[in-house]
């Protein structure tokens, strides 16, 4: 069923808790990368300008000693979303108590407040009590009493059951997604539930075992899964060939064994490899088809694999790809992986999703992000909504 979206419910005048997904790079006290601030925007900015009182939560970092509590703290967050809106923002440097509960009754229709990280929650009078990651209900029911509805735009955390997350939700008669979370919703969670076809996966990366889940999934529901990256040479060493040097998880080569058997031809595996001397870019390389020489590793996939691929690309209707075909931090191994994210650019008549992680950075880094339909700001929450689990924060999210 459809969920209950931030454009359905009526803001006016409403104290909106939102939890946004505010967890930025920061080191001592300068933000690296404001990104997922400035993709929160679009949710903030309609709850303000439809009259809410925007009351943002977001966690930042891991907090598990006192001593984690300043260099985390949510402030220079705060200044910079008022830098980014352009107005005001009430930074309230305490996740409950009065201080709190006044600024919220000071705030007017369309303000914008943000409290301290959620996790400072996890530590309390110097023990590690995990109130906010351990979903302590009487968090969750405190922080729903701030509000009068609950806005939840942080995909991020949406595979946790956190206070910030599903304890608020259980304590709101009313949860709407964000617009961030509902494009995760509708782009990948239509992928896993109502995929159009031909649906081709591409499932790169360096291990099987952090893909295995998805690999799985998508095998009964995809018409071709196509392996890429480091993950390969594991399932070469299970056809009996040599893989020299490569990355090879021993332990997942049954596993590998009975994922090509139940695949049949709807598993495509390269078929020519980058090889090299050295994990180094500078490294002695060449392209070999087959099997991988002695004194050599596999570090991308070649350009006949490359041409292959995108024989099983071209006709798609629907193309989710989480994790590079290669080393594509390095220049000389990241052909593989640009070649691949430009062709899928190619595809106009395709719903092209990258599902979050070191795939999003590796198609961010190559310049191909603005021509794909969707790019996921999960990591952990996309490999597991792939994975068709039931995410514990969008399942707190009411219907419509
Ligand atoms: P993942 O986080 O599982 O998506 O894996 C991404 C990482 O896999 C990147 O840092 C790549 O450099 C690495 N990777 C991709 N292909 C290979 C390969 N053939 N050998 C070693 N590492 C690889």
């Amino acid at each position: 069923m459809a969920k209950l979206t931030v454009s359905d419910l009526d803001l006016q005048g409403k104290k909106v808790l939102m939890r946004v997904d505010f967890n930025v790079p920061i080191k001592d006290g300068v933000i690296g990368n404001d990104n997922r601030v400035v993709a929160a925007l679009p949710t903030i900015k309609y709850v303000s300008e439809h009259g809410g009182k925007a009351i943002l939560l977001s966690h930042l970092g891991r907090i598990k000693t006192e001593d984690d509590k300043p260099g985390l703290s949510m402030r220079p967050v705060a200044e910079r979303l008022s830098n980014l809106l352009n107005k005001p923002v009430t930074f309230v440097p305490a996740t409950e108590g009065t201080q709190l509960e006044e600024a919220i009754d000071k705030m007017q229709d369309g303000d914008v407040l943000v409290m301290e990280n959620t996790r400072y929650e996890d530590v309390k009078d110097g023990e590690y009590v995990k109130r906010e990651s351990g979903n302590d209900p009487e968090l969750g029911k405190y922080w729903a009493s701030l509000g009068d509805v609950f806005v939840n735009d942080a995909f991020g955390t949406a595979h946790r059951s956190h206070a910030s997350n599903v304890g608020i939700a259980s304590n709101m008669s009313q949860t709407a997604a964000g617009f961030l979370m509902e494009k995760e919703i509708k782009f990948i969670g239509g992928a896993v539930s109502n995929p159009a076809h031909p649906f081709v996966a591409i499932l790169g990366g360096a291990k099987v075992s952090d893909k295995i889940g998805v690999i799985d999934n998508l095998l009964d529901k995809a018409d071709k899964v196509i392996i890429g990256g480091g993950m390969t040479y594991t399932f070469y060493a299970a056809k009996g060939m040599k893989i020299g040097n490569s990355l090879v998880e021993e332990d997942k080569i049954d596993l590998a064994k009975e994922i090509m058997d139940k695949a049949g031809d709807k598993l495509v595996l390269p078929v020519d490899s980058v090889v090299a001397e050295k994990f180094d870019n500078d490294a002695p390389h060449k392209v070999v088809e087959g099997d991988i020489p002695d004194g050599y590793m596999a570090l991308d996939i070649g350009p006949k694999s490359v041409a292959e691929f995108k024989d099983v690309l071209k006709t798609a209707k629907l193309v989710v790809w989480n994790g590079p075909m290669g080393v594509f931090e390095m220049s000389n191994y990241a052909e593989g992986t640009l070649e691949i994210g430009k062709f899928l650019g190619t595809l106009s008549d395709a719903t092209t999703i990258v599902g979050g992680g070191d795939s999003t950075a590796a198609v961010q880094q190559l310049g191909v992000a603005d021509k794909l339909t969707h790019i996921s700001t999960g990591g952990g929450a996309s490999l597991e909504y792939l994975e068709g689990k039931t995410l514990p924060g969008i399942a707190a999210i009411s219907d419509k």
